[in-house]
This record gives C-alpha cells, sequence and structure tokens, in this order.
C-alpha cells in the first residue's frame, strides 16, 4: 500500500485541539500551567513548527545518532584515553559531566510539561520530541561518564552531585528550577528555548567539542555534537512562542523572561564554559576564549535573533560586556581557593604560559586577578598552603548563587547590591540579579543560600560541619590537581631579589 507523504497529513494530523467531553476546558487546562496571557486559542494554534518530523523519522534518526556515538566510544574504550590524560582534562570532564548529566535529564521534565499544558497543537508536537531528547542526553552522558568509574571515583557525582545539597548543585538548581520547572508551559518553553538553549547549548557542545577533538578525546567530542543537533532542533520551539506573544499584544511579558532567562543561564555558563575553555581546556589545544565565543555566537548571533523575534536587546546588555571578561575569573579563583568545597581536584591553571594567554585574550587580566593569584603562588612556594585557603567564607549572591566578586588587584571594585525585605538582608552579585529578584520578591525570598544555611544553623556546626551536610566524605573533598607542581617556574620574590 502507497503511504502518504508526510506533507499530506501532517497539518491535518497536527489538528488536536478538542473540545473535551468529561471535563471542562479549565480541568483539562488549567492556568497555572496552561496559561494563555489572555491570547485566544486560535491565535495559539497558529504556532507552525519550524521544523516538521514525524515520529517514525524521528526515531530513525536518533537510533542513527546513538549508535554513531556508541560505536565510537566502543572503538576507542581500549585506549586508555583517561588514564593517559592530563589532570586539567580530567578536571574539565568531572565537572561537564557531574553538572550536566542530571540538568539535561531533568529538562526531559520541562518539555513533558510543554507537552501536555502547551495550547498549540505544533508546540506539543515539537516538545514531545524535545521530551524524548532529554531522556536521551541524560542517559548517554551518564554512560560515558560511568565509563571512568573505575579510574576515578569522581564520577560517581555525576549521578550524585543532583541530590547533595553541594553549594554549586544548590546553585544550578536554583537557576534551572526557576526557569524551567516551576512555571506554565508557554512561559517554561520562552525561558528554556530563549534563555538557555539557543544562546549558551553551543559554548559547551560545539566549542567544547571541537577542544576534546583537538584532546584527541573522540568519544566525548562526538557524543556533545550528537547532542547539540537535538538541541538546535527543539530549541526552535522558542521563536514561534515569542512571535504569537509579541502579535497579540504581550510583548512587554516575553521580554521580560527572556531578559530573567538569559542572565541566569549566562551566570550557570560563564562558570561552566568560562572556567572550561579559559582555564582547564590544556594550552595547546584551545580553540578560543570565553570572551571570543561570547561575543560571535551570544552577543552577536543570539542578540540578531532577538532582534529579528521582534524583541529588544535585554537591558543589560552592556553589563554583559563587561561581565564576560570577569566574573569567571574571579569564580575560578574562588573555585580553587575554596577547593575543599568541590568534588573533584581543581586546578589552578595560571603557569607563566598560561598567564600569558589570559593576558592576551583579556589585556590587564595579570593587573587584576594575576595579583590574586600571586599571593596564592607565594604561599605555596613559601609552603604556607594552609594560606592558601580563606578562612572566611565566601558572600554568595541570593539569586545566581555564585560567589559575590567585584574587580580586583590594581582595578579594585567592590560590589555592593543588597535589599531589605521583611527583616532579612539580601546581597547580589551584580545589578540585573537584584532587578530579577525584584521582579517577583515573593517568588525567590524564601530561599537560603548555603551561607544563609551556616548562619541559621541548618549546616552543622563542627569541622566536619559544612561537608557532611554537602554530601562529602573525606575521599570527596577537592584538592589541588597538580599537587602544586604547576607553580614549577616561578620564582619565589627572595629568589628573584637574589
Ligand atoms: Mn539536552
Ligand atoms: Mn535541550
Amino acid at each position: 500500500m502507497a503511504m502518504l507523504k508526510m506533507e499530506d497529513w501532517y497539518d491535518l494530523a497536527r489538528e488536536t485541539n478538542w473540545t473535551p467531553s468529561y471535563v471542562t476546558e479549565d480541568e483539562l487546562y488549567p492556568e497555572p500551567m496552561a496559561k494563555t496571557f489572555g491570547i485566544p486559542i486560535e491565535e495559539w494554534e497558529k504556532f507552525d513548527e519550524p521544523y516538521k518530523m514525524s515520529y517514525r523519522d524521528y526515531v530513525k534518526m536518533q537510533r542513527d545518532k546513538d549508535i554513531g556515538a556508541y560505536s565510537v566510544k566502543a572503538a576507542l574504550s581500549r585506549s586508555n584515553f583517561f588514564e593517559k590524560a592530563s589532570p586539567h582534562w580530567k578536571a574539565l570532564l568531572a565537572l561537564h559531566f557531574s553538572v550536566v548529566c542530571w540538568a539535561e535529564f531533568h529538562s526531559a521534565s520541562s518539555f513533558a510539561r510543554q507537552t501536555r499544558f502547551g495550547r498549540s497543537p505544533g508546540m506539543r508536537n515539537m516538545a514531545t520530541f524535545g521530551t524524548l531528547d532529554e531522556m536521551r542526553h541524560g542517559q548517554i552522558q551518564m554512560f560515558f561518564a560511568y565509563e571512568f568509574l573505575k579510574h576515578d571515583a569522581v564520577f560517581d557525582w555525576c549521578h550524585k552531585s543532583s541530590k547533595t545539597e553541594n553549594w554549586i548543585p544548590i546553585s544550578l538548581r536554583h537557576a534551572l528550577d526557576d526557569i524551567a520547572h516551576t512555571r506554565d508551559a508557554a512561559s517554561s518553553a520562552i525561558m528554556l528555548t530563549m534563555g538557555l538553549e539557543a544562546p549558551f547549548t553551543n559554548l559547551q557542545f560545539v566549542a567544547l567539542s571541537a577542544d576534546a577533538a583537538k584532546c584527541g578525546d573522540h568519544s566525548f567530542a562526538t557524543m556533545l555534537q550528537s547532542i547539540q543537533t537535538d538541541e538546535a532542533r527543539h530549541a526552535q520551539i522558542g521563536e514561534p512562542v515569542l512571535r504569537i506573544m509579541i502579535a497579540n499584544g504581550q510583548k512587554e511579558e516575553a521580554q521580560r523572561l527572556v531578559e530573567i532567562a538569559f542572565w541566569r543561564m549566562w551566570k550557570q555558563f560563564s562558570v561552566l564554559s568560562g572556567i572550561g575553555m579559559d582555564y582547564y581546556t590544556p594550552l595547546e589545544h584551545r580553540e578560543g576564549s570565553l570572551k571570543e565565543f561570547m561575543e560571535e555566537w551570544v552577543i552577536g548571533q543570539f542578540g540578531r535573533t532577538v532582534t529579528s523575534v521582534g524583541l529588544d536587546l535585554p537591558w543589560y546588555w552592556d553589563i554583559l560586556h563587561e561581565d564576560i571578561s570577569t566574573f569567571h575569573h574571579a569564580q575560578q579563583l574562588g573555585v580553587y581557593v575554596y577547593r575543599a568545597l568541590q568534588w573533584w581536584r581543581p586546578i589552578a591553571c595560571v603557569s607563566p604560559a598560561e598567564r600569558d594567554w589570559l593576558e592576551e585574550k583579556y589585556p590587564g587580566w595579570n593587573d587584576t586577578y594575576g595579583k590574586c593569584w600571586d599571593v596564592v603562588i607565594e604561599n605555596i612556594k613559601n609552603g604556607d598552603f594552609e594560606k592558601t585557603v580563606p578562612k572566611m567564607p565566601p558572600l554568595i549572591c541570593n539569586m545566581c548563587g555564585l560567589e559575590v566578586a567585584g574587580g580586583a588587584g590594581n582595578q579594585w571594585k567592590p560590589v555592593n547590591y543588597n535589599l531589605d525585605l521583611e527583616g532579612r538582608r539580601y546581597h547580589f552579585c551584580s545589578s540585573v540579579c537584584k532587578w530579577i529578584f525584584e521582579e517577583e520578591p515573593d517568588r525567590y525570598k524564601g530561599h537560603r543560600s548555603i551561607i544563609d544555611r551556616i548562619l541559621d544553623g541548618t549546616v552543622p556546626t563542627g569541622p566536619d560541619g559544612i561537608f557532611d551536610y554537602m554530601g562529602q566524605s573525606e575521599p570527596e573533598r577537592g584538592v589541588d590537581g597538580y599537587d602544586y607542581q604547576w607553580i614549577n617556574g616561578y620564582e619565589t620574590s627572595s629568589e628573584a631579589a637574589e
């Protein structure tokens, strides 16, 4: 029997906004989950998928992708790549897998929400495939990560980290819960695709894949590419939703959702991709700096997407321009000096040659963040290891959950963004994180950062209190990945004076 071509049946099969007979429309689509923004259903039905696909074609395509990625892994599994990899690459793999695997798996829940409660049939179709995509991303990454478990117990954290109260998962969960898991279907669709996937997954999956291939980690590179092709497809849900919102008088709300989600994800990726690209990737394999990728792919390409769809550039675009050269350098310092609070083995990545690269990519680096590293290096050289770990806990932003850090060294610039509400003071890393809080204080005011939990007694006292609370037994507390050998090549100031 001859089969119909997809274009002959697709539009008819898409008409699934049926009239319910057993329940009311409101019961089927409760407002908190299926908010319409006052836009009539006929308008939502105009959603036209930029990428149309049948389930049969989807399964075939995904099966081929899996075969590709798993067979590269199988062919290379005996090459002992991991055992020969440098502490640089091991730290990068540990960081990537232990925050990305579960975040991907959780995304399936956000797409399932869009599938069940989206008002546009076309959006529901695309989100169904998005749900399946994200399950695959969670599973394939967990499988690839667990290959290394026999070499290194740190990969236990690829799954475990999401279940702990370690400060990094708290920060990431807070951001993802906000944009993807606690809002109505249309808002989640806009925030997840236009705040995370369209602007940022390229950084971690395309740029890192290029670095991985240069490093000889071909199975990681192939896996990352196979994921990014899914991201590029399902991220296209966002644009038609935005166009419907804008055409029906909801531009202001759409703009606000994109601005909140984009900033929240920028803060997360600045740490994940920023440390990954500018520090953990071995010098000889670096493709470009975070700043370069951000300027080209995010500020440039994503910026053009935002304006072409009919929105304005976010109000904080100038602040972002500055932030791409600063924030992640401060975070890398924090991750290294508070290394026991990380589950992997953090590395400094500021050898003389690496500093030259940083200075070239970020003119003034030596005069600012380099000044802080000078102190760390001097202390290590003198054997004062305990002085390389600050006595005081850092101030944590009550929005992004990351360290509050300003300009350092000779360009000292303190940060002071706070707000008093109902007898409590909230601190922020930036005017943008503060603005997000002020947009919906009731949504955010109940959250307690890890520092709030230390101060209010939630975290047990005693030397192991914070580690017990964060799920870190003694071998799960970060130590210098190079055992301080990276400072070879530096002279102490007394040697230099001789
Ligand atoms: Mn994904
Ligand atoms: Mn995705």
